[in-house]
């Protein structure tokens, strides 16, 4: 009989607490939202690169996914204690919510990946456009940049205030995520066809090859997360299959190993 996973969910280890200073900076970072919802919720159906980030299943960022691996390693070295979404929607960039950070791991795939764990969280219903968003906060972030802003300590609590007079929506952003999953399934077999993947995140089925300093993950001996490839083909070290997907998956999908996908020139 094959043994259950063990359970990898903070405060295990190899979690360890952020220990945030408070006057710690935070980010908002830049997700890619799905528009077959009524939610902003990440891009369950994304052809080709589903994703997986944020992950409301387990208030995860970097757990599943490759993405945004100098906004993980900022935050951990940062300590912050504020991670803010925002995602473009019905044709301009929207704040839809955060995660306070409460936890962090270290990744397989490099010395500087990094896993962060919320212990609390909250997605609303309407999202706030960063242009409104600047004019409440003093912020700036309506002008363009590419995935993520760096907030003073002052700047993430104002925006927090902001958040916090919206009721917590993320019940019905995970009900939106399971819609749009049994979508996928219906008509893949998979609810994540790009790494096919059958069944649902949660951290009673997370692996822990996900985390370094687990027993079954071997940490990659790479300095920086090579996590873009032109060609959108990737080369397993471990079987050589070549695999396709836009970002870089973090398991194998022929083989399963986590941590062995390099980008290849062509198929
Ligand atoms: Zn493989």
């Amino acid at each position: 009989m094959p043994k259950p996973p063990k359970n990898i969910a903070p405060p295990a280890s190899p979690w360890q607490p952020m220990d945030s200073q408070h006057d710690a900076s935070g980010y908002l970072s830049i997700y890619y939202s799905d528009d077959l919802s009524s939610l902003p919720i990440r891009w369950v159906t994304k052809p080709g690169d589903n994703k997986s980030d944020p992950n409301l299943e387990t208030f995860t960022y970097g757990l599943f996914s490759t993405c945004a691996p100098g906004m993980r390693a900022g935050a951990v070295k940062r300590r912050s204690k504020h991670l803010f979404f925002a995602t473009s929607w019905k044709g301009e960039r929207v704040l839809t919510g955060y995660y306070d950070l409460h936890w962090y791991a270290k990744g397989v795939l490099a010395e500087n990946d990094f896993c962060l764990a919320a212990n609390h969280a909250r997605f609303i219903e309407q999202p706030i456009p960063l242009p409104v968003l600047d004019r409440k906060c003093n912020t700036n972030v309506s002008g363009w940049f590419r995935g993520v802003r760096l907030l003073t300590s002052s700047e993430c609590l104002r925006v927090l205030e902001v958040l916090n007079e919206f009721p917590d929506k993320t019940a019905d952003y995970l009900d939106e995520i399971d819609r749009l999953e049994r979508f996928n399934l219906k008509h893949t077999g998979y609810r994540y066809p790009s790494f096919r993947k059958t069944d649902k995140f949660s951290w009673e089925t997370a692996p822990s090859d996900l985390l370094a300093g687990s027993a079954a993950s071997k940490l990659a001996k790479q300095e920086k997360v090579l996590n873009t490839s032109p060609s959108g083909l990737w080369k397993c070290d471990e079987c050589s299959k070549l695999v396709k997907n836009k970002a870089l998956l973090k398991r194998c999908p022929n083989c399963g190993t986590v941590g062995t996908l390099r980008p290849s020139a062509r198929g």
